[in-house]
Order: C-alpha cells, then sequence, then structure tokens
C-alpha cells in the first residue's frame, strides 16, 4: 500500500505530521512517500503542483493531503496560485465525488453554534460533485477593457455547466451511500433559475428510478442553506453540484462544533482518492502548533476504509478519536470549561497512545 502524503502550507504540515504519526502506530505496512503541494511547492519549484509531485499522486493508491494556500500567494496569475494543485490533482486522478460527513461527537455537542438540541446525534454525509459547474466551465474571462488593461475591464464572467454523464454518476454514488446509511437522499439545486440545475434536477429523477428503495427530495439551495441550520438532522444525504457543496460543506462543518473536526474523502470511479480535512491552510493559527489534527487523522481513517481496504483499521482510528474526546481532550478551538486544553502534537499523541491501549 503506498500512500502519497502531501501536507502543503501553513497548518498543512502540522496537522498530517499527526496523520502519520498516527497511521505509524497501526503496525500496518505502509509505504508512505512525501512531496511539496501548493505555496510550498511554488516556493520550491516554481509551480503548485510539480510533475514530480504529480507522478508519486498518480504512482498510489491514495493520496493524504493537507491544506494548500496563503494570503501572500493572492496576487500570483490564477494557474500558480496553490489552490490550482488541488484542481490539478482532482482532475488528473479523476476525483469526482467529494464525500463530506458531518458528525456531531456527543462530547462537543456545546460546541456548535446551534442549541444542543439541534444538533445532538447529528450525522449527514453531503456529497459533492467536483468535476463541473461554473469552477470550470468555459468560456470564463474578463472581457478586455478598452486599453487593453486586465484590471480594467468592464466586466467578467464564468460558465455554468453540467454534462448528462457528470450528474448520473454523481447521483449513482449518492443513491449507493445512502442505501448504506438512512435511505435518504436530498438534491440541492436552483432549478427555479438556473437551467443548469433544471437539468440536473431532471437527471438526478432519472436516476432515481433504478434505486426505489431509497427515497428522494429536492429542495432549492436556499431553502437548503436556511434547513441545515433550523433542522440539520432531518438530512441523510445530500447530493449537489461543486458550488453549492463548496458552500453548504462549510455551513454543515459548523454545526459539529469546528471545522478542524471534520474530514473529507475525493474518489474517483475506482476508489482510489484525495483525503483531507474540510478546512484550510489557516494561516492566522499555522506555526503555533494550536491547530486541531483531528480532521486529517479521520480523513486517514476514511482513506484506510475507502482506497486501502482496512475498515478494521478505520475503526480503530475512528474509536481512539472518540476516547481521546471521552477523556477531554481538547485542541483551542473545541475547547471548554472543564476539559484539557492540548496543542496539535500533544492531540496526535493522545490518539497514538489511545490506540496501543485498545485490545
Ligand atoms: P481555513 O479553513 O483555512 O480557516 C478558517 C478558520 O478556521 C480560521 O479561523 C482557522 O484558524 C480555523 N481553522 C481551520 N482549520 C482549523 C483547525 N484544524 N484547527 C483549528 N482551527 C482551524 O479557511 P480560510 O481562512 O478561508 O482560508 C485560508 C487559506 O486556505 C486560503 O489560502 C484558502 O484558499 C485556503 N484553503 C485551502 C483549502 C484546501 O487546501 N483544501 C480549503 C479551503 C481554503
Amino acid at each position: 500500500m503506498k500512500i502519497a502524503v502531501l501536507p502543503g502550507d501553513g497548518i498543512g504540515t502540522e496537522i498530517v505530521a499527526e496523520a502519520v504519526k498516527v497511521l505509524k502506530a497501526l503496525d500496518l505496512s505502509f509505504e508512505m512517500e512525501s512531496a511539496p503541494v501548493g505555496g510550498a511547492a511554488y516556493e520550491a519549484a516554481g509551480h503548485p503542483l510539480p510533475e514530480s509531485t504529480l507522478k508519486l499522486a498518480q504512482s498510489a493508491d491514495a493520496v493524504l493531503f493537507g491544506a494548500v494556500g496563503d494570503w501572500k500567494y493572492d496576487k500570483l496569475e490564477r494557474a500558480l496560485r496553490p489552490e490550482q494543485a488541488i484542481l490539478g490533482l482532482r482532475k488528473s486522478l479523476g476525483l469526482f465525488a467529494n464525500f463530506r460527513p458531518a458528525i456531531c461527537y456527543p462530547q462537543l455537542t456545546h460546541a456548535s453554534s446551534l442549541k444542543p438540541e439541534l444538533v445532538a446525534g447529528l450525522d449527514i454525509l453531503i456529497i459533492r460533485e467536483l468535476t463541473g459547474d461554473i469552477y470550470f466551465g468555459q468560456p470564463r474571462g474578463r472581457r478586455e477593457s478598452p486599453d487593453g488593461a486586465f484590471a480594467g475591464a468592464p466586466e467578467a464572467f464564468d460558465t455554468m455547466r453540467y454534462s448528462r454523464p457528470e450528474i448520473e454518476r454523481i447521483a449513482h454514488v449518492a443513491f449507493q451511500a445512502a442505501r448504506k446509511r438512512g435511505k435518504r437522499v436530498t438534491s440541492v439545486d436552483k432549478a427555479n433559475v438556473l437551467e443548469t440545475f433544471q437539468f440536473w434536477k431532471d437527471v438526478v429523477t432519472e436516476v432515481h428510478a433504478q434505486y426505489p428503495d431509497v427515497e428522494l427530495d429536492h429542495m432549492y439551495v436556499d431553502n437548503a442553506a436556511m434547513q441545515l441550520v433550523k433542522a440539520p438532522k432531518k438530512f441523510d444525504v445530500i447530493v449537489t453540484g461543486n458550488m453549492f457543496g463548496d458552500i453548504l460543506s462549510d455551513e454543515a462543518a459548523m454545526l459539529t462544533g469546528s471545522i478542524g473536526m471534520l474530514p473529507s474523502a475525493s474518489l474517483n470511479a475506482q476508489n482510489k482518492g484525495l483525503y483531507e480535512p474540510s478546512h484550510g491552510s489557516a494561516p492566522d493559527i499555522a506555526g503555533k502548533g494550536i491547530a486541531n489534527p483531528l480532521a486529517t487523522v479521520l480523513s486517514a481513517a476514511m482513506m484506510l476504509r475507502f482506497s486501502l481496504n482496512q475498515p478494521e483499521a478505520a475503526a480503530r482510528i475512528e474509536a481512539a478519536v472518540q476516547a481521546v474526546l471521552e477523556a477531554g481532550y481538547r485542541t483551542a478551538d473545541i475547547h471548554s470549561d472543564g476539559t484539557t486544553k492540548v496543542g496539535t502534537k500533544e492531540m496526535g499523541d493522545a490518539v497514538v497512545a489511545h490506540l496501543k491501549t485498545q485490545g
């Protein structure tokens, strides 16, 4: 089993180090190889996704990714910005399905911005399509300004686009995932305004005919955003496009207390995947040793389950995380009175210690 380890920027290096420590404590035989990505790769090799990093990711069975980005790269041309590395990896590995579970651990209900009774026991799965939509549609750009200046252009535009196969394959993924959970799918669209999303709704409805055991409902994205804070537990699986999924999954993340707790998986048709926390590189806390590594540790567990066929090892990590929370360990983002405040490294050490004491 070969894992490409791409820590990236900001807190990426700190949190990935803890996930690697946890993986090593499992005593499974992994080959792990690291490479720079994002701003770190731009500094080292002049490109956020150098050929050598891409080759490593392509040759591995799975990619463990930290986070990329820093405000200092905002002035770079778009193709050289750190975030382009993620788009490049998604594209070259064919990653089209982004799984973002939003689970509210019983020990953390108080950390949610919602009342505890609204989030206690919350367990929803957001499945975001990753390859289409307005993020990739062509044409895009700025209309030429009279004097040819980029910044002075009179207008800019992007194109929203989805193909039938793109919608069909993500709909199948969502219905199949729902079969293993609460058997309910909510497809989120904006069919009342956007032709692309009327098409999305039509195609999802067609695919649903093959899954009579799964319940399907449709919801406009503005209502979904509202329902997520009003009654989040009424959802089971949410499937949506690239942009709506980007926004709703961050909203759902906050319901659980901290974005620092939420893992994610991006899979291709062969279940090869890229596993990363749902959050970014958090430049505001980078280098301080206070970032929560649990989202990355839980992403490593998803990697074991989905791509490396090691469900028992995945369950061991998840149980160790639960045990650590139960024992009262908290990083600053989830800390409250009566619990023990720890840094990134101490949190990783606590997970490893619990793994070693498991029977
Ligand atoms: P962010 O997720 O990095 O941070 C948002 C807030 O959450 C910050 O206050 C941060 O301190 C906090 N936070 C995030 N992760 C945390 C953790 N593990 N523990 C404790 N607190 C945590 O989002 P942002 O500030 O909007 O973006 C920062 C940079 O990250 C930008 O350059 C952005 O483009 C990039 N980004 C990268 C990814 C990715 O690599 N997949 C995703 C989102 C944003």
